[in-house]
């Protein structure tokens, strides 16, 4: 059908748009489509177009618009209500409690575009594999992302065994990455190379859990049904650093 590729065209430029990847395609809101380049929530049709690498794009897109100061304007409100009768996320995330780190803000996503499932350390349980083979397998995410953060309290905490209550438990998962972390500086929660550094490896050790553990998303991701990757959010500048685990 001739009329249907300017459509489909107009629908992800609308997406783009909507996500704020592409900034400067204001002039694609003209003429009597314009209403439709405003689109709140992200919807299945527009998800289906997306592949887990485009929708790593667009969110490396997003921090960038984050970290320069350039924020898509968010009307939370509408995206409130586009969202409310169903949800259609990209991605899941697993990410840290830390206060500073809130994906969601610092990938410039609107409500709807991710689940987003958060742990001091991101580390992984049965319950979070449960929620991603939920995002993936049920609710139809591609792309599974694992995000870290510099300067982590439960890094930290794992480096110097810090024992208290349940949190003695939840290091002990975390544990492992300090011990594998290659780095013959001064392996201590003071020097934050080191720190980071052992951030990253948990990341790396994670996802290589994610896949040991949860034949769901493993056969996904051998499919190329998804992606698993990992990503470090840097406090100090706002960037985060991508990366395949
Ligand atoms: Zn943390």
């Amino acid at each position: 059908m001739c009329s249907e590729q300017p459509v489909h065209r107009l629908h992800r430029r609308s997406f783009l748009k909507a996500s704020g990847a592409l900034t400067a395609m204001t002039f694609v809101s003209s003429g009597p489509l314009s209403s439709i380049a405003h689109a709140d929530a992200l919807t299945k049709a527009q998800r289906a177009k997306l592949s887990p690498d485009d929708i790593l794009a667009l969110m490396k897109k997003g921090n960038r618009r984050f970290y320069t100061g350039k924020r898509e304007d968010h009307n939370f409100l509408a995206q409130q209500r586009a969202s409310a009768k169903g949800q259609y996320p990209a991605a899941v995330l697993l990410t840290c409690i830390d206060s500073r780190a809130p994906a969601e803000t610092i990938l410039d996503l609107r409500i709807g575009d991710i689940f987003n499932s958060r742990v001091a350390g991101n580390v992984e349980n049965s319950d979070i594999l449960g929620s991603m083979e939920f995002a993936c397998k049920l609710a139809g995410a591609k792309v599974v992302l694992v995000m870290g953060h510099t300067a982590c309290g439960a890094i930290k905490g794992a480096i110097d065994n810090a024992e208290l209550g349940n949190l003695s438990g939840l290091l002990a998962k975390i544990k492992p990455a300090v011990a594998a972390t290659t780095y013959t500086g001064e392996r201590t929660s003071k020097n934050y190379a080191f720190v980071d550094a052992v951030a990253r490896k948990n990341v790396e050790l994670t996802i290589a859990d994610i896949r040991k553990d949860s034949p769901v998303l493993a056969e996904m991701e051998t499919q190329r049904a998804i992606k698993i990757a990992g990503a470090m959010y840097n406090l100090e500048t706002g960037v985060v650093d991508f990366f395949v685990g």
